[in-house]
């Protein structure tokens, strides 16, 4: 089987009214994505889906078009796409960063693999380690009601573990940690993502009066120039550190685990350019004696589907300790799959079907391919 041709769709899907989300890094409120069909020889056809921000990867929806016609697509025309290593060096040797374009032709070479051997992607990760994923859900850095009515939204859903967005005002961050965990209960677990917005003095002192309400981790609580000044954090605060903007390539583990900045690594294929990037740093975790987290970019239907299929397989991916950011299709009016993916309230599923188990759905496709570019 050989790789023919590479044919990029940019969309923009917008999230539910309500479930737009506000970070550190700026507010979400549609997804500018490209879904990518990896055609072959064989007629067979593989999915792949880049979960575009500029304020997160720097990469973006139009550049991704240009970049997987003119770059990557050379690179892996006449390749086997079951051959999927070789695919990651090629695609590795042509382009420079760029790590969520590289992951949509990854994941679909994936998927290709397993609709070839009739098996899901997990399988050929090496089988399950767990046969479903804890998830939480993600409350956005808003002001003390809307951050509390959103919780109570996902609570009321079943939701049992979640995140709440804080690095904005400092002040407004611990009143949000503490009204979240006031509605929440102690059974609840609550962790926190500062997505690099505070000062590393400002995340010690934060930090501290934080640890009064039960924090399971603080993500990224620093930015990412000097991952010392996360080691610093670290060494001041009782709260497990998770590294998730430190940490895109295996070489920035290595150098998080060799400065003792962090007690989880934040994985998923989008931001590490595809699923043996993931694999990669889990290996590097477990080899510190650290363990990782499944992040997130909200992503939609085939990227969410690719990274079930890492979770199930990766014992490294302690979703038990640390309940994976499983959402992105249910923050999105759209998912742009034909069958809804099993997400939640508390656990998410593997879809069971060959390669990543989903079906590109034609119809939403044009509901919202993103016709300003040509
Ligand atoms: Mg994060």
């Amino acid at each position: 089987m050989k790789i023919i041709a590479l044919e990029p769709i940019p969309i923009l899907v917008p999230l539910k009214q309500g479930l737009t989300t506000k970070t550190a890094h700026g507010e979400h409120i549609d997804s500018p994505y490209v879904l990518l069909k990896v055609h072959t020889d064989a007629g067979l056809v593989g999915l792949g889906e880049a979960t575009l921000a500029p304020r997160w990867s720097g990469e973006t929806s139009p550049g991704c078009v240009a970049v997987l016609r003119d770059v990557l697509a050379p690179a892996v025309i006449g390749a086997d796409p079951r051959d999927v290593r070789d695919i990651g060096l090629r695609v590795g040797k042509a382009l420079r960063l760029n790590p969520f374009a590289k992951a949509a032709v990854e994941m679909a070479c994936w998927d290709l693999a397993g609709k070839a051997s009739g098996l899901p992607v997990y399988r050929l990760l090496g089988g399950r380690v767990r046969a479903a994923v804890p998830m939480k859900m993600v409350v956005g850095a808003f002001d003390v009601p809307r951050a509390v009515a959103l919780a109570k939204r996902f609570l009321d859903g079943g939701t049992r573990h979640l995140k709440v967005k804080v690095g904005l005002d400092p002040t407004q961050d611990i009143e949000r940690v503490r009204a979240v965990r006031e509605l929440a209960g102690p059974e609840i677990t609550i962790g926190i993502d500062a997505n690099c917005g505070w000062s590393p003095a400002t995340a010690r002192r934060v930090l501290q009066e934080l640890q009064a309400f039960d924090i399971l981790f603080a993500e990224q609580p620093v930015g990412t120039d000097d991952p010392r000044a996360l080691a610093e954090v670290r060494a001041a605060t009782t709260i497990p550190i998770m590294a998730d903007e430190s940490v895109f390539t295996p070489q920035q583990a290595l150098e998080i685990v060799r400065l003792g900045a962090a007690d989880i690594l934040a994985v998923y294929p989008g931001k590490n350019a595809g699923i043996s990037g993931s694999l990669a740093i889990a290996e590097i975790a477990a080899a510190a004696g650290l363990c990782c987290s499944m992040g997130s970019n909200l992503e939609l239907g085939i990227a969410t589907a690719a990274m079930l299929h890492l979770a199930v397989a990766c014992p490294t991916i302690d979703s038990e300790s640390y309940p994976g950011d499983l959402l992105g299709p249910l923050y999105h009016e759209a998912d742009m799959i034909t069958e809804r993916l099993t997400l939640g309230p508390e656990l998410a599923l593997a879809p069971e079907g060959p390669g990543l188990g989903v079906e590109l759905d034609e119809d939403q496709v044009e509901r919202f391919r993103d016709r300003s570019q040509p």
